[in-house]
């Protein structure tokens, strides 16, 4: 068997379209005009890359795309009122705090390092466009989000434009971060589809660095799901004749991107599968325009 190709590059184009569009008309009705401000500390290359890409695409979709730039020594305090400012101010619907903040050793909060979670935590709920905080991440559990996290929330419309169910299915997602791990698997879980019909009522497995015989577990998926952070680490043998294989992963091998999967062993088991570049990435962008478009219309 040879997989398809889920082209979430393509569908990214039409989701930011679909934004392009429904900004223009928000704003034609009145509305104020989008505004995601996104808060970049430090000189970190990747950060640097992240944040240009976003700003670039928010301003093709009719979206003010602002970036406020601080020095890694910001203190702790610095920038909680920097947050606090950008709470406070009405022409600024989504606030974006680019991750990872610079480590200790890099010289992040004057050589102490940065508590993220509390820096995070600090975010009005009503511009948390990245739906990291605990009041989002709530509502979530419970079945009544405001914002999706932008990741996952990709990873739904992928299977959604794509006709993929996850209804019923078995579901294993390999890593339980807060960005990505946790919520897919929480939004898969949802008895009422509230997170789009495609991924409710599904069976989740969480996986992670601790689980024993992790071959097993991806073997038994329906739909396997990667987002592990480990170049090519689901090889085709933890891919079950059939499957659908979502690839998260983005990492940088011999200035090369690689996903978790090893793409063309896994490309002979399953039925779909996202490549990387041009796969979940893309998508991610694409719903974080769509969340800062959600947000001012929330605060109009
Ligand atoms: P984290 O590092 O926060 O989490 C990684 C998870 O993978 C952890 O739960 C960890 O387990 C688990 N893990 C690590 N090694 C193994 C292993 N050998 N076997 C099983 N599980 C393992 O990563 P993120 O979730 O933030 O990101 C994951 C990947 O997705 C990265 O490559 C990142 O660049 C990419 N990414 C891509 C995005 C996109 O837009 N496409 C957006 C966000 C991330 P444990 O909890 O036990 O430590």
């Amino acid at each position: 068997m040879t997989a398809i190709r889920l082209d979430g590059k393509r569908i990214a184009g039409e989701i930011r379209e679909d934004v392009a569009k429904d900004v223009a008309q928000f704003v034609a009705s009145g509305g104020p005009k989008p505004c995601l401000t996104a808060v970049l500390v430090g000189e970190d290359p990747a950060s640097q890359v992240y944040v240009r890409n976003k700003s670039r695409a928010c301003e093709k979709a009719g979206i003010d795309g602002r970036t406020m730039r601080l020095p890694a020594e910001t203190t702790q305090a610095e920038l909680l009122s920097v947050v606090q400012g950008l709470n406070d101010d009405p022409a600024v619907h989504g606030i974006l705090v680019q991750l990872p903040l610079p480590s200790a050793s890099n010289g992040g909060n004057g050589g102490e390092g940065f508590d993220e979670r509390q820096i995070l935590d600090a975010v009005d709920p009503l511009k948390d466009v990245d739906a990291f905080s605990p009041v989002n991440v709530g509502l979530l559990m419970q079945g009544r989000h405001r914002f999706l996290p932008c990741t996952p929330h990709g990873i739904v419309q992928l299977l959604h434009r794509c006709d993929i169910s996850a209804s019923g299915k078995h579901v294993v997602v390999v890593g339980r971060s807060d960005i990505v791990g946790k919520p897919m698997a929480m939004m898969l879980a949802q008895r009422d589809g509230s997170c789009g019909k495609e991924v409710a009522n599904a069976t989740v497995t969480i996986a992670h660095s601790r689980t024993t015989n992790l071959k097993q577990v991806c073997l038994s998926a329906d739909i396997l799901i990667a987002a592990v952070g480990v170049p090519e680490m689901i090889t085709g043998d933890m891919v079950a004749d059939g499957a659908v294989v979502i690839d998260v992963g983005i990492n940088r091998v011999n200035d090369k991107l690689v996903g978790d999967v090893a793409f063309d062993e896994a490309s002979q088991k399953a039925s779909a599968i996202t490549p990387v570049p041009g796969g979940v990435g893309p998508l991610t962008i694409a719903m974080l325009l769509h969340n800062t478009l959600m947000a001012a219309k929330l605060q109009s």
